[in-house]
């Protein structure tokens, strides 16, 4: 195994110092060190980070492999900075027992390039009709933690009452796609003035509200952990806010998408612009920041949802809901929050490994950069920028939104457990 002497690097943008990666771990930190045989990285000015956490990835293995594969999203994964990624459920065949999940476990172990943690559906086949098998997909080598029905909200409060009380029994948690199903019955974008200018079907911020308030009332009824998948009005980090100060064991996340872009970009018709939940309003913007910066809203997930062309080259109403994120989310969220002065880079490594792992119950990853830990660090040059194209990322789908946005911020290297992973801005 190699080791790596990173000289001068800033952990957690403080002052530069040297890491020795040796033997899967950070063996040692302090000035001047010296280690024979490790290859030498001059990280003169990059900052360190502990590896990045991704609750919310679409890597579309099993049965869409057109769109993405575990290697294609886990390349991407650490040429973002990530060293591990939570597998969304939503595949075909639905990872709702511990053979798919297993299987999707052991397709990131043979890449290496991240670790993969499945999500187990709530539901079986996503249906929203009865539970899946939630212990034996956490009891299985993949040792399931996150369950979320994604892409669907497990609408029925009975259902959502007994997962919710089921995943105690193994520390896990329920993550919710927060749409109330009827409330946006041919929705395809937010509701307010610019659906009501374009003539598109409106997607009210109460469907996602609504969800989310009885969400924490029911995981305050039975004393289980919820977390609640991105979320993106102003109206849902009031309700966070709310449900934390009551002591209740919520957590929640954010997207960089939702974090940056707003419904008028709606009006060019595009359907890269196409998600779900769907782009909200500046106001909604501003207060998801406000959201993050003061630890209401937990995590920044990239709900990276690749789609083949096919799937954007089309009408509005036709298109499919989802942008590209794993390689841009470090980028935006450096300009929205830490250029902007909102965050510090101690602040990201919380909101991008440190609580995500916790959420995901996620070993060995979100440690401090201390002697003895894990060595999964990823170091980034803050000063460089970098123009995104789409036909440059490692993903097999090209639908991100940033196609040919100047964002600043870009990944010098990213280690797993000592290895890199990428190393120069390109995969090792
Ligand atoms: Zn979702």
């Amino acid at each position: 195994m190699s080791s790596y002497l990173l000289r001068g690097v800033r952990p957690l943008g403080g002052e530069p110092t040297d890491l020795l990666l040796a033997d899967g771990r950070i063996s040692e930190i302090g000035c001047g060190l010296s280690a024979t045989g490790a290859h030498v990285v001059d990280a003169d000015g990059l900052i360190a980070l502990p590896g990045l956490v991704d609750l919310h990835t679409h890597l579309r293995e099993p049965g869409r492999e057109d769109a993405e594969t575990v290697e294609t999203g886990t390349q991407a994964a650490a040429l973002g900075g990530f060293t591990a990624v939570h597998a969304m459920a939503n595949t075909s065949p639905v990872a709702d027992t511990a053979g798919v999940v297993e299987q999707v476990w052991r397709l990131g172990q043979q890449y290496g390039h991240a670790d993969v943690r499945p999500v187990g559906a709530v539901t079986v086949g996503i249906a929203g009709e009865q539970l899946a098998e939630l212990g034996a997909m956490a009891d299985c080598p993949a040792g399931v933690r996150v369950f979320s029905d994604d892409g669907h909200c497990v609408s029925d409060a009975v259902l959502m009452r007994r997962a919710l009380e089921y995943v105690k029994a193994f520390d896990g948690v329920i993550a919710q796609h927060a749409q109330e199903p009827r409330l946006t019955e041919g929705a395809q974008m937010n509701e307010g003035e610019m659906s009501a200018v374009l003539g598109l079907g409106g997607w009210p911020a109460v469907a996602e509200e609504a969800i989310i308030a009885r969400d924490c009332l029911l995981a305050a009824h039975v004393g289980s952990r919820l977390h609640v998948c991105h979320v993106s009005t102003a109206g849902s980090v009031e309700l966070i806010r709310w449900a934390k100060s009551k002591g209740w064991d919520v957590t929640a996340e954010v997207t960089p998408h939702h974090l940056l872009l707003t419904d008028e970009l709606v009006a060019s018709y595009d359907p890269i612009y196409k998600v779900n939940p769907p782009l909200r309003t500046a106001a909604d913007v501003e207060a998801l920041r406000a959201g993050l910066a003061d630890g209401t809203i937990d995590a920044v997930a990239t709900d990276h949802a690749p789609h083949p062309d096919e799937a954007k080259d089309c009408e509005w109403a036709a298109a499919a809901m989802g942008m590209l994120g794993l390689q841009t989310a470090l980028s935006v969220v450096q300009q929205v929050m830490v250029d902007t002065g909102l965050m510090s880079w101690a602040e990201v490594a919380d909101r991008m490994s440190t609580r995500p792992a916790r959420i995901g119950r996620v070993d060995g990853h979100g440690r401090a950069l201390e002697v003895g830990a894990p060595a999964n660090v990823t170091l980034i040059d803050p000063s460089a920028s970098w123009t995104v194209e789409p036909h440059a990322l490692a993903s097999k789908s090209r639908n991100t939104p940033y196609r040919t946005m100047t964002l600043p911020g870009t990944v010098y290297a990213t280690f797993l457990r000592g290895n890199a992973t990428v190393l120069d801005g390109k995969l090792a």
